[in-house]
This record gives C-alpha cells, structure tokens and sequence, in this order.
C-alpha cells in the first residue's frame, strides 16, 4: 500500500510550518479498540433467552423421554387377582392405549414390567430373569399390597414381602386390588418420572 505523505494532509506545507487547524493530531501510542462491527444476538440466542414467540427448546435427553414415555409398551404377565384389574385396564372402557401403552409379550422389547399379584418364593427367579431379559431403559410398577410389600400374606412362608426385595420398583399402586384408575394414575406418574429424571426447566419437558 502507498505511503501517505504527511505534506499531503497539511496543504502542501512541510508538517512543522502548517497552520494549527491544519496540524496532525496526535498519534495514539497505544493500541485502541474501537465499536467495530456488532452483529445482532442470533434466532438461536432469541430462541433460548425465550423472546422468539412459538418457539421451544430441548436437550436431547428430553426429547428421547418424551417419545419413551408416551409409548410404554408393558410386559404382560399376571401373577394372581391384581392381574384382572391390570387387564381390565387394557379393555375398551378404560382403554390404556390412549397414553400410548401397549401390552406386548416378550421381555425383549418392553419398557414396563408391572408386576401385578402375589410374588411367591417360587416365581422370584422367572421374574427376576424376565426383568433382566428387558432391555435399558426399563421401569417396573408393583401393583397391588402383595407386590408392594407382601399384602393380605404378609410373613407367609411362601410369599416374598414384596417385589422389591428381587427387583428395583419405581411406582408403587396400592390397594387389594387397586382399580384401573389407579393403575391408570401409576403410570401417569411413571410418564411424569421419566421426564423428571430427563431434565426440566423447559416448556418441552411438561408438554
Ligand atoms: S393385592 Fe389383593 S387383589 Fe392383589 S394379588 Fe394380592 S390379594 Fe389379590
């Protein structure tokens, strides 16, 4: 780049002979940051910071819990009376598809084991194999006083004192039976736990 030549800038006059309105100012003898060029916050910046209306934002982890959670799939096998409710439960009336819970037949592919009965000594190892043969993530409902905690065969010699003695429970229904209802409310809290143990703070998270 040319050279700029100081007598230029002061009308043709040697820099010490031109006038003072004339006179360079002086040099800065510091490097000095100026405005420069400020581009404005980004759609993505607006969206988070919640000023971009209609718009919402969530992890990843949330995401996947929502799709998991609105489609359950609950392994079906019953253990004693409380299994009539759980199937009750799946009949027209109550109609347990419409939070996106289906019954399915194998371990291999459910989320949900609800372990609807009285847990005998005998049937503690099928279960615990049954639960193991599902895969991550998975969740387990005790339905009904037996599962919970032995129920009406509290201290029987055959009766496990409840199914968390064999596997980990996340919702316990209580009641001998519980109504459908309440299995109903079991899973809706499930569906709530799932997306707690994602993450909120997020309108996503609740919706
Ligand atoms: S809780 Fe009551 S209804 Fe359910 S399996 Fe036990 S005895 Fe039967």
């Amino acid at each position: 780049m040319a050279e700029v030549n100081p007598a230029s800038l002061s009308g043709g006059l040697p820099e010490d002979q031109a006038p003072s309105s004339l006179a360079m100012p002086p040099r800065p003898t510091e490097i000095v940051l100026g405005s420069g060029n400020r581009p404005g916050p980004s759609l993505l910046n607006q969206a988070t910071d919640g000023r971009v209306p209609g718009v919402i934002t969530a992890t990843t982890e949330q995401l996947f819990a929502m799709a998991r959670k609105s489609s359950l799939w609950t392994l079906s096998f019953g253990l004693a009376c409380c299994a009539i409710e759980m199937i009750s439960t799946y009949m027209a009336h109550h109609d347990f598809d419409r939070f996106g819970v289906v019954t399915w037949p194998s371990p291999r592919q459910s989320d949900v084991m609800i372990v609807a009965g009285t847990v005998v000594k005998k049937m503690a190892e099928p279960i615990r194999l049954l639960y193991e043969q599902m895969p991550e993530p998975k969740w387990v409902i005790a339905m009904g006083s037996c599962a919970t905690n032995g129920g009406p065969y509290y201290r029987s010699y055959s009766v496990v004192m409840g199914v968390d003695h064999i596997i980990p429970v996340d919702v316990y229904v209580p009641g001998c039976p519980p109504r459908p209802e309440a299995l109903l409310y079991g899973i809706l809290k499930l569906q709530e736990k799932i997306m707690a143990d994602a993450g909120d703070g997020n309108a996503a998270a609740s919706a």
